[in-house]
């Protein structure tokens, strides 16, 4: 635990300490019926979730990993087949690619909105790829047909999903979203002329319910929305051994299904879930006018087409070790989201990629800091942690 004056950098404490009856009552329901693994509490969860998210079908599973590895498989993607995604995330997203049996490449992202940069996924399906004799659309890297993007929706808020879809549909691609950062965010889709929300526009897309998700369970979960009928079905013959009846397989499939308890206790916090957004919101909104008109520091930018859900409050400072440390000894937790760009990984050292292959993703690892962000963030917490950022900034410019 942090000392009573110390700011966490994530409190997921007082959440369960609020709904500690309704918590409990989940558990009670599920220990005196031992309904532990499917049934109610699993069909219930699923169709409130769709509902939150405005889909026709959501599929609990159980990891965000999952729920984007079974996604990928449902929706066709080939074993060898070369799926497009960013440097800048948790490795579970190209993780879940490679365990579908794809292979990962990387675009760079947008300067300012640090998602997949549109620009740069032109140039690459432009200049990256060759045709094929038979006329598909080749990596020119890996030698093997692209089929697919997984754009990532970091920190909460969407990419940009229009463009993103228009190159999609050009080039023949299958676009899943990794939304396991954004339950609830919205992007206005200038095409179909509304709000969309994260998980309606790809095929399919993935969520996460690890626990400081904005929709946290009280362990491992996640979860595949989609409004194809076929995908849904597909994945949850994926995710409980390939059956389609009991002990009747029509594949090999996983042991993949999210927990009944899981499924209840992630009811009761969806019931609250747009609430807790609208508090991020606000707290965001709040370090905006703290820390505007300062130089050393850059903020988040939201484009006018979207409305993020601020998973992350994520800053720029070039000297970001220097303010980490400041403010830690001022008591302030903060984390970094990510220190180290996939592509510079040593685990993906045998992809032979550049430090300089993804500069903005690079530059970026150096520079962001994540702040203190959670709903239950008091003003008077916000404003100790501006204060912090604020003297450290004084103190450097004056030393100078
Ligand atoms: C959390 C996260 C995942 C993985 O989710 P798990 O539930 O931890 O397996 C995947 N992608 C992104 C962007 C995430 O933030």
């Amino acid at each position: 635990m942090y000392a009573s004056n110390d700011i966490p950098f994530l409190d997921l404490v007082t959440p369960h300490v609020e709904l500690e009856e309704e918590l409990t009552a989940v558990f009670r329901r599920a220990l005196f019926t031992a309904g532990f693994v499917g049934g109610p509490m699993v069909e219930e969860f699923e169709q409130a979730f769709a509902a939150f998210c405005d889909t026709s079908h959501s599929v609990a599973v159980n990891s965000g990993t999952d729920a984007l590895r079974f996604a990928i498989m449902a929706c066709g993607i080939e074993s060898g087949d070369v799926v497009l995604t960013v440097p800048n995330t948790f490795i579970a997203t190209t993780e879940a690619i490679s365990q579908a049996g794809a292979v990962p490449e990387f675009i760079d992202i947008d300067e300012n909105t640090y998602n997949m940069s549109v620009e740069r996924l032109q140039e690459f399906l432009e200049q990256g790829c060759t045709r094929n004799t038979s006329g598909r659309l080749v990596s020119k890297r890996h030698q093997r047909p692209v089929t697919a993007i997984v754009p990532v929706h970091l920190y909460g808020q969407m990419a940009d999903m229009d463009s993103i879809l228009r190159l999609a549909n050009q080039y023949g691609l299958t676009v899943i979203e990794d939304a396991c950062q954004a339950h609830g965010a919205e992007y206005f889709s200038g095409k179909l002329n509304r709000w969309m929300k994260a998980g309606t526009m790809g095929q399919a897309a993935a969520f996460s319910f690890y626990p400081g998700k904005n929709l946290g369970a009280c362990g491992e979960g996640g979860a595949v929305t989609t409004n194809d009928a076929a995908v849904a079905a597909k994945i949850r013959m994926i995710r409980e051994h390939g059956q389609a009846k009991k002990y009747y397989h029509d594949m090999e499939g996983y042991n993949g299904r999210l927990d009944s308890v899981q499924c209840g206790l992630l009811q009761v916090k969806l019931g609250h879930l747009a609430q807790w957004n609208a508090r991020r919101r606000d707290r965001a909104a709040e370090y905006d006018r703290l820390l505007a008109g300062n130089e050393a520091i850059t903020c988040p930018y939201e484009p006018s087409w979207s409305r993020a859900v601020y998973h992350l409050y994520v800053v720029r400072s070039a000297d970001r070790d220097g303010l980490a440390k400041h403010l830690k000894a001022a008591g302030i937790g903060t984390g970094i989201h990510y220190p180290v760009p996939l592509h510079l990984q040593k685990a993906y050292k045998g992809m032979n990629y550049r430090e300089t292959d993804f500069p903005v993703a690079t530059r970026l690892a150096g520079e962001i800091l994540s702040l203190p962000m959670f709903p239950q963030l008091s003003s008077e917490q916000q404003t100790r942690v501006t204060d912090g950022i604020l003297g450290f900034v004084q103190d450097v410019l004056i030393s100078q």
